[in-house]
């Protein structure tokens, strides 16, 4: 199976003569064994089997491979959510006193995660804007640091990640890339192909899309050799006593990764899919490449009519020629980006409220990546308690709306933007 489309259908699950065509839902806690002693050896991990869903599940298990085959990856997990993803993706190798360097333009909540939650558990944090030249990301560094975190397509500042220059920076100081692929999909970017050790999702956004589901999941290319700098690693190249001192990468090899962070972050810190959500996020994913196809159609079709109308003052869209991040965008996603959209629209907030209330087909809504086209206006909501000039330096002027493109047809999401601006 090589090509994306026939993967997301039959990926992650081939059933036997007489097995349901269709992912089995296994909706359960916990499952039977015969003998005490043959549980005591998967509790050593000396055996292979389920045994309780808060670390492994088959329809977790199923989705899982199915993005991990997506990606061209060697092992993957699923977790109740993004963020829970880009959390255990960086603790699994971050501990107390040790140090990330993270692309500045990535979601708001991996923002908060890591420069709040993390900082305050004694994991520092230096932050480099994804543009910035090698010198001054090499600066980043320091003897503590583990980890590079980056966003492929940066949400919401449509930034595209020069994969190639951040690989190198973390291979450099002997460290690997983790990078959340959330917004272009796997469809539309592999970043393996371009250096990228790790990749984690929001499996809520276009995976799922259509915002029924919130996941998340993480995806080990197995090409990071952890045993190069195994002082640097030491939770993955020395023995874990709650093990009874299994070593990952001797016993687990290039499932090392993946395997630390199921059986020790999920058994102590949860964060679990419900196997309901994952059967769910695996039928959604047969037509993912059907949608990322439509959703970007959509989207360039809108952003080239956004430019031109005398009403918008800026339009951001990787997929228009004017556009800064179009030749980066073109390397390493040539099929499209995604279906999400910034623009500024003249007269500010009011403005902004007055056409966004407007809107019919497009509805007010906290989420992008969907099949039903949204928008929001950061200044009137997520943002709204900061002034024009604290917006402005957070990078989130007050005309500035976010428009997620659905796969409606074009002509009618367009005819509905048309429509707004006529009172504005
Ligand atoms: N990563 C990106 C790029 C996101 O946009 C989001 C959420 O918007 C997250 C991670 C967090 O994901 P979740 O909301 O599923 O926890």
């Amino acid at each position: 199976m090589s090509h994306i489309e026939t993967i997301s259908v039959q990926g992650g699950y081939q059933p036997k003569n007489g097995e349901p065509r269709q992912v089995p839902i296994i909706q359960s806690t916990t499952f039977k064994y015969q003998s005490s002693e043959q549980m005591a050896r998967l509790f050593d991990l000396s055996e292979a089997g389920y045994f309780y869903t808060r670390l492994q599940n088959p329809t977790n298990d199923q989705a899982a491979a199915k993005i991990c085959e997506m990606e061209g990856g060697v092992a993957a997990m699923l977790t109740s959510s993004g963020q829970a993803a880009s959390f255990f993706a960086l603790f699994n190798i971050c501990s107390a006193g040790d140090h990330i360097v993270a692309s500045s333009a990535i979601y708001g909540g991996t923002y908060n995660l890591v420069s709040v939650t993390m900082r305050r558990m004694g994991i520092g944090c230096t932050f480099v804007h994804p543009d910035a030249d090698i010198d001054e990301i090499n600066a980043a560094f320091c003897s503590k640091t583990r980890a590079v975190f980056a966003e492929s397509l940066a949400n919401p500042a449509m930034v595209v990640l020069d994969f190639e220059k951040w690989a190198n920076a973390a291979h450099d100081h002997g460290v690997p890339l983790i990078v959340d692929n959330t917004f272009p999909t796997p469809v539309n970017c592999r970043p393996f192909e371009f250096g990228v050790d790790i990749v984690t999702h929001s499996t809520t956004k276009y995976m799922d899309g259509h915002a029924t589901c919130v996941g998340g999941a993480i995806v080990d290319s197995g090409n990071f050799d952890w045993e190069v700098n195994p002082d640097m690693f030491r939770g993955l190249t020395s023995p874990d006593e709650s093990y009874h001192g299994v070593v990952y990468t001797r016993d687990f090899g290039k499932g090392a990764y993946i395997t630390k962070a199921v059986v020790q972050l999920m058994r102590d810190l949860g964060s679990t899919p419900s196997p309901m959500n994952s059967f769910l996020l695996n039928t959604h994913l047969e037509s993912l490449p059907l949608r990322m196809k439509k959703h970007c159609e959509n989207a360039q079709a809108v952003a080239e009519y956004l430019s031109k109308s005398d009403k918008i003052t800026w339009v951001n869209y990787p997929g228009l020629q004017s556009n800064k991040y179009y030749s980066l965008a073109q390397k390493y996603m040539p099929n499209g980006t995604c279906g999400v959209i910034s623009f500024g629209i003249k007269g500010g907030r009011e403005t902004a409220a007055k056409f966004m209330d407007s809107l019919k087909l497009c509805s007010i809504a906290t989420h992008v990546a969907d099949a039903k086209t949204c928008v929001l206006h950061p200044a009137g909501t997520t943002h709204r308690q900061m002034t024009d000039d604290q917006l402005k330096e957070a990078g989130v002027g007050a005309d500035l709306i976010r428009l997620s493109c659905g796969i409606e047809n074009a002509h009618d999401i367009i005819g509905d933007i048309e429509q707004a601006l006529k009172p504005v």
